[in-house]
């Protein structure tokens, strides 16, 4: 879509046009100056969610005690992985909730290395998320510093050249393992043919899909994918440190081994035999007793993207990151700010970001500014991004506009040279 002008009209004309617009009243929002722009992040709380918790605390946990296991919650990884399947096209049985994304990634990156042990070779890509690298680095160290980390360069550090992977991946790659929407640029690789590229060579690919699930569509088996993982506290709007998920195509599960062997994962726990045999199929990959209360709050989030459904969601979040780059465009281009993202919707994930000399300060300003300013909450990620995450199922265009013009009234105004630029824990 073109826009033609930075009226605040359009934003209130495309707002009356969503369909999806009433999904964002099922979300707690009691700010109404606060626009949040970091559901890529950490998603809003469904309201649901609240009333739901309620009962699990009192009813099922206060009350039925121990007794809930049977009633209530030994089933919930995989009835809420079936779930998630539905959103990243898997089937039922080859998606599981458990641990966090860090962990699932090393059980998977394992599993898969041992499953081809003739090759030493591992593809990642330079600007991978951290804990990624580590997890991959940490596995190498561990298997006697034998196998070798390759990356994709990237030659302006936002997006990745297919010729760049096609020349990476070759034939003594064990395992290519990426993050399909990256979490600065916000790249997103076409699923279809890298995963070809890793099959071809005979690797087997594993995608982290934190900033794609509840954002982008996945189709994981129309890709013939073997492993992936992924977030559920971000646009799947699950809550802080919400466990994370897995897939592993059916094929492959009575192949794999996972590394971490614990008696959730054996064939019964329940009849604490000495000697440990995996579980069939997908709960092979559970380790411990999983975290109820989080699990719980998983399932009205999950549910709402469900009935918003996909396609929809995609469909307005390339509306609205479109809209903000075009803003960007007008505002904030000619105030020193750089696009750091693919321009081509289709090579983009559902955040934006804008790199500044001055980022850090601006960022800060944006999310503390006293009243009557409004807030905008973003995040800032090093050395100078502010990412500004769409979330479709409850940002606004208006809350887009706004942002904008803040951000621009920001830098105009010289407004940030009011804040410091230490740094809290958590940026
Ligand atoms: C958010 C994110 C994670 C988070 O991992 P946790 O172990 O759940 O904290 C991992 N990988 C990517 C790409 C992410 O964006």
């Amino acid at each position: 879509m073109q826009f033609k002008s930075t009226d605040i009209g359009i934003a209130h004309k495309l707002d009356k046009q969503d369909e999806l617009a009433p999904f964002r009243n099922e979300f707690v929002i009691n700010e109404p100056d606060v626009i949040y722009l970091n559901g890529n992040s950490l998603g809003r709380l469904p309201k649901h969610t609240v009333d739901l918790m309620q009962n699990v605390i009192k009813h099922e946990w206060g009350e039925r005690l121990v007794r809930s296991w049977n009633e209530e919650w030994i089933n919930l990884p995989t009835q809420l992985g079936a779930k998630i399947a539905k959103l990243i096209g898997a089937r039922h049985d080859e998606v599981l909730v458990t641990d966090a994304t860090s962990i699932n990634l090393f059980k998977c990156a394992l599993a898969a290395l041992h499953a081809r042990k003739d090759r030493l070779k591992i593809v990642s890509d330079i600007f991978n998320f951290p804990s990624d690298m580590y997890i991959l680095q940490g596995i190498i160290d561990l298997l006697g510093k034998r196998h070798q980390l390759e990356l994709i360069p990237s030659a302006d550090n936002t997006t990745i050249a297919s010729s760049d992977i096609a020349s990476t991946i070759d034939n003594k790659t064990a395992l290519v393992c990426l993050t399909h929407v990256a979490f600065k640029s916000s790249f997103m690789y076409d699923m279809v043919s890298v995963t070809e590229m890793a099959h071809k060579a005979g690797a087997l690919m594993l995608w982290d899909l934190s900033h794609s699930v509840g954002a982008v569509p996945v189709d994981l088996n129309s890709c013939n994918v073997d492993l992936a993982v992924g977030s559920t506290y971000k646009y799947l709007n699950g809550g802080p440190g919400a466990p994370a998920f897995l897939y592993v195509r059916r094929e492959l599960q009575e192949k794999l081994n996972q590394p971490i062997r614990g008696w959730f994962g054996s064939k019964e726990p329940f009849a604490f035999e000495k000697k440990f045999t995996p579980a069939s199929g997908i709960s092979r990959f559970k380790i411990g007793t999983p975290p109820i209360l989080s699990m719980k709050a998983l399932e009205p989030a999950i549910d709402l993207i469900i009935k918003a459904k996909m396609e929809r969601l995609r469909a307005k979040s390339i509306l609205q990151t479109e809209y903000l780059i075009y803003l960007a465009k007008q505002w904030l281009i000619p105030l020193d700010f750089t696009i750091k993202s693919p321009l081509k919707p289709e090579s983009r994930g559902s955040h934006v970001s804008l790199s500044h000399p001055e980022a850090y300060r601006i960022n800060r300003a944006l999310i503390d500014s006293p009243p009557p300013a409004i807030k905008v909450i973003t995040d800032f990620r090093e050395p100078d991004n502010i990412r500004l995450g769409v979330a479709p199922i409850y940002t606004t265009f208006t809350e887009i506009y706004k942002a904008l013009n803040r951000m621009k009234t920001v830098v105009e105004e010289k407004i940030y040279k009011q804040y410091s630029t230490d740094k809290p824990a958590v940026t």
